[in-house]
């Protein structure tokens, strides 16, 4: 027969955690040898101390509630975590379990059961310096990509506008008209680069979130790319759109950039693009489909990168489109991925919050509907409302 008393004994001494009883008011009236060891004490200069006395004033008035809180309630426990002093003066951070067994004869009072988690805090707390740090990086180096190219615009505008201007008047001879070209075509490119730098660089987060019509969304992407779409004869396939949580002009950024590259990166076959909508618990997956090239796998999680280029100039880009992507859809707490084959197209997925009150889903429809929304006049006819 296991002399029970004996065995719990055994196994509170020998505890890696540190246990102690102390009464409402904080009192020892046990500290296990554990306990002792965390605190730099012999288990007997414990006794008789206040346990609170022991806590960083920043976190006592805490421990003070929470003990209050434990002793109302018999067989109740809780978890904290705090500083406490150890006896060469150092503090140490600790998780402590506390349970009231006031009212159970063989215990009466209130055990704590802690253990010894600086390293676990320092690891937080270097975490969190390294995320803080990160942070003003970031906004360093975003200030510095917006006053670069916002600086840069004018000049490279010069060079492309006084370039033209000097083969016209100069008559130059067919060859030097191609250099002049090449130079024009170089600034136009440079001009290109530094308006989506700026634009990556300013960022939304000016305007507070709120609820966003994606169907507005969708048809100002729409109109903002007219030439585009008229020129590639595109057919846009939009879906019934939810209301979703963000801000206006960074949706319409996402839903340009992903329809603009649909149509860049084209294949041979007429291009057809679907935008459709499905709820996904809290959030609305949004898919943008085109019938193109496609990604190869390997590229999937790249093609988000800072300008991450798969093509040379024969299809002309700066790399920084699919990046404002992510930094929109993640800056609003959602995912984006795509999902493609070389040659079977890409689906461009995203999530995006459902907007608080949420009041359905809206579609549009090239004539302007019932909902309001108006397309614009030469791309509407490619753009439709379907069944999707
Ligand atoms: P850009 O279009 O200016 O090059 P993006 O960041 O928008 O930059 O896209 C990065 C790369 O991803 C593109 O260069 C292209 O190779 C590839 N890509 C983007 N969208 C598509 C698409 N819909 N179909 C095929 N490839 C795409």
């Amino acid at each position: 027969m296991i002399d029970s008393l004996k065995t719990f004994r055994a196994l509170v001494e020998n505890s890696s955690d540190a246990i102690s009883l102390v009464t409402i008011a904080g009192e020892v009236l046990y500290a296990s040898a554990s306990a002792a060891k965390v605190l730099g004490y012999q288990p007997e200069e414990l006794l008789g101390m206040n346990s609170l006395d022991l806590l960083h004033p920043e976190d006592r008035d805490r421990s003070v509630r929470t003990l209050k809180k434990l002793a109302a309630q018999p067989q109740s426990s809780n978890r904290t975590q705090g500083r406490i002093r150890q006896k060469d003066g150092r503090w140490l951070w600790v998780e402590c379990s506390a349970s009231n067994l006031l009212d159970v004869p063989e215990v009466g009072a209130i055990v704590l059961n802690y253990r010894d988690i600086s390293s676990r805090k320092a690891v937080e707390e270097e975490r969190q310096r390294l995320a803080e740090e990160l942070a003003r990086c970031n906004a360093e180096l975003q200030a510095f990509a917006h006053t670069v190219a916002h600086d840069l615009r004018e000049p490279v505008r010069t060079i492309s506008a006084f370039t033209q201007l000097l083969a016209r008047k100069a008559r130059l001879p067919d060859a030097e008209k191609e250099i002049a070209q090449f130079i024009v075509d170089g600034a136009r490119r440079m001009s290109n680069l530094l308006d989506d730098l700026l634009s990556s660089a300013t960022g939304g987060h000016k305007d507070s979130l709120g609820p966003v019509e994606l169907a507005h969304v969708a048809a100002q992407a729409i109109q903002n790319l007219t030439e585009a779409l008229t020129v590639s004869g595109a057919a846009i396939k939009i879906g019934p759109l939810p209301r979703v949580q963000g801000r206006e002009c960074d949706l319409v950024r996402l839903f340009q950039n992903l329809i603009g590259n649909a149509v860049k990166y084209r294949s041979p076959a007429p291009i057809v693009v679907h935008v459709t909508a499905e709820r996904s618990g809290p959030d609305w997956m949004i898919r943008i489909r085109d019938n193109g090239i496609g990604i190869a796998k390997h590229h999937h999680l790249r093609v988000f990168g800072l300008f991450t280029r798969l093509h040379s100039e024969e299809i002309p880009g700066t790399g920084i489109g699919l990046a404002v992507c992510k930094e929109v859809v993640e800056g609003l707490g959602g995912t984006i991925w795509v999902e493609s084959e070389p040659g079977a197209g890409s689906t461009f997925c995203f999530t995006l919050a459902a907007a608080q009150e949420e009041s359905g889903m809206r579609a549009i429809s090239s004539a302007g509907d019932a909902n309001g929304i108006r397309l614009p006049g030469p791309v509407s006819s490619a753009v439709s409302t379907a069944a999707i």
